[in-house]
């Protein structure tokens, strides 16, 4: 099937080689090349239709070509694409304010233009409390610039690049006892995802977070929150944190808050939002006007059209959906942040076949599949998938089964 449109002339294995011949090779093989997106689905080169499941990630909120998303970046590209910093302009301003509205706390926000110079900027900042060592869990994911991964705990992704800066000190995620034990008067800060979305979307235990929030306030140390994946209504609230009743002192953002327009976002609340003084920071792109109007859409729209409630609805009909499958063992996350462990490491084989059936998910680890689809998936649209996925979970079964 092809779709009005695609261009014809060249197959996506054409494409894949010219791929191949003039892009770095950082992450391996591009599984297709993609043409179009509408909503939850995308397009390949070829014609055909997927439904995304990880809406790049975590990225693409509204789905794919919202017309909130388009007509905000059209609008305000043909009326004022860039400023430099010497400047402001009102959508920065009001994003900056509405983030600080929806986190709940006076604070201030530096924007950037992903999630790993987030991490850079809020990891500059925790200097500037006269402290160094940072405490971060095991499996924590915050980036690939030479601070992030400095606070990334993957030896693979870290090996290649040592010696990087240092002061780090690493602790097992949702153990408060090691929290306790690691955390004393000489940390300038506790980082933390409030779920750990690369390692396979793993839960804390709820006393987690208020108990880094002690520890951390008994110890004159930050409490510093990673939202990169989870923030901007994913987990079915504006931030992953807020259920915990903890008001961090540092936030990071990136992903969603864009639906696809690069962003990121450094909220200092509190008197962290004075670290950073005139000098200390900067870069050219974050709070580019197309990107904070984008932004301002996000919002608007998830506000407007209840995609909160929407998320938590469609997430648990996944997870309740496919709780059930004797290859599963449980499924995790909230809300659109979804985790499905395996009984058996075949999440690369199901991942394969679900791209052939026309499903995006994704394989973190070997056993545990992440779906982060977008907050603007429907019951019936997941109702669907949920059917499509427990074929797919049945083959993988009788295949391991044989
Ligand atoms: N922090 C978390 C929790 C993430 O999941 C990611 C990306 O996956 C990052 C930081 C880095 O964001 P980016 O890829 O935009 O640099």
């Amino acid at each position: 099937m092809t779709f009005e449109g695609a261009p014809q002339e060249r197959t996506g294995q054409e494409w894949i080689e010219r791929y191949q011949g003039a892009l770095m090779n950082t992450f391996g093989t591009p599984q297709r090349v993609l043409v179009r997106g509408e909503g939850p689905y995308v397009w390949d080169v070829d014609g055909n239709r997927y439904l995304d499941l990880l809406g790049g990630i975590a990225v693409n909120a509204l789905g794919h070509a919202h017309p909130a998303v388009l007509d905000a970046v059209t609008t305000q590209l043909s009326t004022l694409g860039h400023v430099s910093n010497f400047f402001t302009s009102t959508p920065q301003i009001e994003l900056a304010e509405k983030l600080l509205e929806l986190i709940g706390a006076d604070g201030r926000v530096f924007f950037t233009s992903s999630g790993t110079e987030a991490t850079e900027a809020a990891f500059k900042a925790t200097r500037r409390s006269g402290r160094t060592t940072i405490v971060v869990a095991e499996g924590s994911f915050h980036g690939r610039t030479m601070g992030a991964l400095a606070l990334t705990s993957k030896e693979a992704y870290r090996a290649p690049f040592e010696p990087l800066p240092g002061d780090v000190r690493w602790v097992p995620y949702g153990d408060t006892a090691a929290l306790e034990a690691a955390v004393d008067d000489t940390v300038a800060a506790v980082l933390l995802e409030p779920i750990q979305g690369e390692a396979g979307v793993i839960v804390p235990p709820d006393d987690y977070l208020p108990a880094a929030r002690r520890i951390t306030t008994e110890h004159g140390a930050l409490l510093w929150i990673d939202e990169v994946q989870t923030g901007i209504g994913r987990t079915g609230d504006w931030f992953a944190h807020q259920p915990s009743g903890v008001t961090p002192d540092l936030v990071t953002v990136a992903k969603g808050l864009g639906g696809g327009i690069p962003i990121g976002a450094f909220i200092a609340l509190g008197d962290a939002g004075t670290l950073l003084q005139p000098g200390n920071h900067g870069t050219t792109f974050g709070g580019n006007p197309v990107a904070t109007a984008a932004s301002r859409a996000v919002l608007n729209t998830i506000e407007k059209d209840g995609l909160l409630a929407n998320a938590s609805v469609v997430g648990d009909l996944i997870r309740s959906g496919l709780d059930d499958h004797p290859l599963v063992v449980e499924t995790t996350g909230r809300g659109l942040l979804i985790g499905v462990v395996l009984t058996h490491p075949v999440s690369a084989d199901i991942q394969q076949a679900a791209l052939d059936a026309g499903l995006i998910i994704n394989n973190p680890t070997p056993d545990r599949l992440r779906l982060a689809p977008p907050l603007i998936l429907t019951t019936d649209q997941a109702d669907g998938a949920v059917k499509t996925l427990r074929t797919l979970l049945d083959e993988a079964e009788a295949s391991t089964a044989s």
